[in-house]
């Protein structure tokens, strides 16, 4: 086959412009890159080998090879792993698969400082090499195949591709990448130098990285090396390599466990929230090894989808080898492990919300919301998560542990409240705190979407049951009120609402499900609620959002007996229960307590006249 010519993929030429057009402050990651894209290939072609052996070809001693060449002015990067064929070649150096990119490259062009850290989260590491070389020459051979390929490009905008025969033909299996530097680049081929770079991005590196005979690296998986052996610095690269992340681990967790499975993990919290977070495509990010043979990162049934900003790796002794990854899925010893995994970090969650709380604060504010789906979806695991959940509040400005509102219930008040809704402002505003701030008694406000489906499947938490606010009575007069907010003011000359409501009744008709006198209201005259075994508003508002409901359900309307509207219209409907002002109130009062809400009036029309006329009337 002749030499074939391509252009990048425009994605790939832009990135490639803003990688060689900017300065950089940290340019030797790029060996980080490379050396990463190395091991990888070692990694994949172990575990092909499994079932095909013969793919090994003799050679199964894995090792990444530096070589730099002062006179000849290159850096080569030779690894014996997988390799590439032509059309491997096409498929990898040239395009850009992952989704995200685009974003990505935005990113980084915004304002031409780009965060070179971000080059490796987002997997286009391969191109950090044109940052120090002006030419790049890729031979390769994939194992098991006979050909090799030579992939050369300046990184303007073209590349080729061409069968490597004779000298440049690779001997072994894999890849070798030289790197013609640039001029402001010579730096990185001093020995000392590149000692240095490994030492500090690729030590955790699970293959040896060669110089000469000397491996620069430890060369072995850090996970299996013991806890007190390995430095936060370490922890941190292999992080960084690992999930390409760049932020810091808000959490490490290394451990091993030992019993009828046996297994290390090396887990990590970001600090940061994954943009990719609520992607339903989104994968795990936790990679499963097999006694530090590397299975596959994206083990369903390791990890439940409720942890799945964790990052990092689980290595099993106790998993068979030869078993495919869909089998994986169903084996037994994979459910122990979860089982483990998901106590230790929950555990460990505890412990951190316990002793450090204002990190905490951060962690959840970035997962709570993702943490909270194992309440729907994990029964068994629903009391720990309860524990290290964090709901905002009326009772303080920072979120509460569910543990705290209890030890703050009044006497007297026997159940733990909540309001549910989308906006956390007008939440904290609804009418239906009123009679709760009063008295001084706590309210949880619940603003995730995830929120109204996990209530429905938890009914207590230390046998304190949750109720909503916003449906069913409001008796809170059994709650001992705070001392100095009392309630001893008027009441007792409190008018007969009978005949109000009565005439509310016949006027609003279907349009609700009840009319009564309200607890729960200090300032607003009305409010709605769900009646009791009704759904509760905010799901309702979220269902008929979704298409999973087409009508509304009707409303309780409750009035607040103390309001002067209600007083006065109650004093008129007693005169006179056909008084015309009644029937605007009712309709108006309704669509009053939609809008405090959040929702439209009715009918926007009727509701604008009916204002109109009552307005003129009391000018
Ligand atoms: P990522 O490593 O995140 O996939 P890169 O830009 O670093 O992104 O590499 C792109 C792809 O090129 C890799 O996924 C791999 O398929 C291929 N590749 C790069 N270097 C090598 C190598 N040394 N051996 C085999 N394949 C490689
Ligand atoms: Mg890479």
């Amino acid at each position: 086959m002749s030499k074939e010519t391509y252009s990048f993929q425009t994605e790939v030429g832009r990135l490639l412009d803003i990688v060689a057009g900017s300065l950089y402050s940290n340019r030797e990651i790029f060996l980080r890159e490379l050396i990463s894209n190395a091991s990888d290939a070692c990694d994949k072609l172990r575990h092909m080998a499994l079932t095909v052996p013969s793919l090994i070809e003799g050679d199964g001693e894995f090792k990444i090879e530096l070589a730099a060449d002062a006179k000849a002015g290159t850096l080569t990067i030779t690894d014996n792993g997988v390799g590439m064929n032509h059309d491997d070649l096409l498929d990898t150096l040239g395009t850009i698969a992952k989704s995200g990119t685009g974003a990505f490259i935005e990113q980084l062009g915004k304002d031409g400082k780009a965060d070179t850290n971000l080059i490796g989260q987002f997997g286009v590491g391969f191109y950090s090499a044109f940052m120090v070389a002006d030419r790049v020459e890729v031979t390769t051979r994939k194992a098991g195949e006979a050909e090799s390929w030579l992939w050369i490009s300046d990184g303007k905008g073209q590349f080729t591709v061409e069968q490597a025969s004779g000298d440049a033909a690779r001997a072994g299996r894999g890849t070798a990448v030289v790197l013609h530097m640039k001029k402001d680049a010579k730096e990185f081929l001093e020995e000392t130098r590149i000692r240095h770079i490994v030492k500090t991005y690729s030590d955790h590196i699970a293959f040896p990285v060669k110089m000469g005979d000397d491996a620069l690296n430890e060369g072995s998986a850090i996970w299996t090396r013991p806890a007190k052996d390995v430095t936060a610095e370490q922890y941190k690269e292999f992080y960084h390599h690992s999930a390409h992340a760049f932020d810091e681990p808000w959490l490490t967790l290394h451990n091993r466990a030992e019993g009828m499975v046996s297994y290390t993990n090396l887990l990590f919290v970001p600090s940061h929230r994954p943009f990719d977070l609520f992607d339903p495509e989104r994968k795990s990010h936790v990679k499963l090894y097999v006694n530090r043979v590397f299975i596959t990162e994206n083990a369903e049934g390791l990890l439940p989808t409720y942890l799945r900003f964790l990052r990092g790796v689980v290595d099993s002794e106790d998993l068979s080898l030869n078993i495919s990854r869909e089998m994986l899925q169903h084996d037994p010893k994979l459910a122990k492990i979860k089982s483990g995994l998901v106590k230790k970090v929950l555990g460990e969650l505890k412990k951190k919300s316990e002793k450090a709380p204002d990190e905490y604060a951060t962690f959840w504010d970035n997962f709570g919301a993702v943490l909270k789906e194992g309440l729907v979806d994990d029964f068994a695991m629903q009391e720990k998560l309860l524990e290290v959940c964090r709901f905002a509040t009326t009772g303080a400005d920072a979120p509460t542990a569910l543990a705290g509102y209890v030890e703050r219930m009044k006497d007297g008040q026997d159940a733990i409240y909540y309001i549910t809704g989308e906006d956390p402002a007008l939440v904290a505003r609804s009418p239906h705190l009123e009679g709760f701030k009063a008295k001084g008694v706590e309210v949880l406000l619940l603003t995730d979407p995830v929120d109204e489906f996990w209530m429905q499947h938890i009914t207590k938490f230390q046998d304190k049951p949750f109720k909503s606010i916003t449906r069913g009575a409001a008796d809170l007069d059994k709650v001992a009120g705070d001392a100095n907010k009392d309630e001893n003011e008027k009441k007792d000359d409190a008018p007969n609402l009978d005949a109000l409501i009565a005439a509310f009744k016949l006027e609003l008709g279907e349009g609700v499900k009840d009319v009564r006198p309200s607890k729960r209201l200090t300032e607003s005259p009305v409010c709605l609620i769900a009646d009791d075994g009704d759904m509760d508003v905010n799901l309702e508002r979220l269902l008929r959002r979704h298409g999973q409901m087409t009508h509304a359900m009707p409303r309780v309307l409750e009035l607040n007996p103390d309001h002067a509207i209600v007083t006065k219209l109650a004093r008129r409907a007693s005169d006179n229960a056909d008084d015309a002002v009644l029937k605007d109130a009712a309709h108006l009062l309704l669509d009053q307590a939609r809008i405090a809400d959040g929702e439209a009036p009715q009918d926007p029309a009727e509701f604008a006249r009916r204002l109109a006329s009552v307005m003129e009337r009391a000018l």
